[in-house]
């Protein structure tokens, strides 16, 4: 009797394990198709000085127009691209095609328009990478001081020697490094002087109770004064309200990214200029 039990219990888990690999294994194909048939979009989300309000560039949020499961977001096909090693593809359309579109709003009068481009740690840590970098910036004519490569801390503290080669590398090409998500991994702070980095993004569950959690308040006024003394820029990611943008405009925070702003859109519906943002 119990052994029947659990046979069953477990004959249900079976089939349980059996239904998300079935569906992982789908996904695979599906994303491999997806390569093949133009089915990766990117959105662009404004990032503004904190200044002026101006919208100074966009960081391109990838997602996927699936035939029956509609538009996916990263989380949904990320982690299955880098498992897979179809992140090397998936990260090459994205540079190219940022870099088609950052040139073309140049050219359309937007001089010194910025994009960012997110790299995940299994692309970070792939040599090649350097050659779809300098591919895209050279296919598209976009200036490489205008391209910024974000990586996590995480993907940076993994091999610190490899990932300082690889900045290197990349900083020589003339683009620009921001550590994303900032805050969030376990590292110890001294690969921010040992690595050639431009930017420090403060991650948005910091931001999150700025304005009302003494906590939260402090270790952002820490992260952004820690910047500055190693003359790193900052961008405050998640920013949805103006307590928190006077909050982080006191503390000097030198940019802003959130919905306050504006959500990730298609190209067609980018706000180049923010009609004065409702509060
Ligand atoms: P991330 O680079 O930290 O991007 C910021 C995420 O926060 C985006 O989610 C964005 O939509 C969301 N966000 C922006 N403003 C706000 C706000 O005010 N409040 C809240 N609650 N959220 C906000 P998304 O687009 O779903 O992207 C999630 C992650 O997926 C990104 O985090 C990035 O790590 C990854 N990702 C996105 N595009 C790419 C890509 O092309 N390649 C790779 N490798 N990863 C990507
Ligand atoms: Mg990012
Ligand atoms: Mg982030
Ligand atoms: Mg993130």
């Amino acid at each position: 009797q119990t052994k029947r039990k659990g046979g069953k219990g477990l004959r249900f888990f079976d089939r349980a394990m059996n239904t998300a690999s079935v569906e992982r294994l789908a996904l695979e194909a599906d994303l491999r198709h997806a390569l093949v048939r133009n089915e990766l979009r990117l959105f662009y989300q404004p990032l503004v000085r904190a200044t002026d309000g101006a919208v100074v560039g966009a960081e391109a949020l990838v997602r996927w127009q699936h035939p029956q499961q509609g538009l996916l977001t990263p989380d949904r096909f990320i982690p299955l691209a880098d498992e897979t090693g179809l992140i090397t593809e998936v990260g090459s359309q994205v540079l190219f095609e940022a870099c088609r579109q950052g040139k073309a709003w140049q050219d359309a009068g937007h001089a010194a328009f910025r994009v960012s481009v997110n790299v995940s740690a299994v692309q970070f840590g792939q040599p090649r990478l350097l050659e779809t970098v300098s591919e895209a910036l050279n296919a598209s004519g976009f200036p490489p001081a205008c391209l910024t490569l974000e990586i996590t801390e995480s993907s940076l503290m993994s091999d610190v020697e490899s990932a300082a080669g690889m900045l290197r590398a990349l900083k020589n090409m003339g683009v620009q490094v921001a550590v994303d998500d900032f805050g969030t991994g376990y590292s110890s702070l001294s690969y921010l002087k040992r690595l050639p980095i431009d930017v420090i993004k403060i991650d948005k569950s910091f931001v999150r109770d700025v304005s009302h959690d003494e906590e939260d308040a402090a270790i952002v006024r820490a992260i952004i004064v820690l910047a500055r003394s190693l003359h790193l820029a900052t961008v405050a990611e998640g920013v949805e309200t103006r307590e928190q943008e006077v909050m982080l405009r006191d503390e000097r925070c030198d940019s802003f990214q959130g919905f306050r702003y504006g959500r990730p859109v298609p190209p067609e519906s980018f706000p180049f200029l923010l009609q004065g943002v409702a509060d």
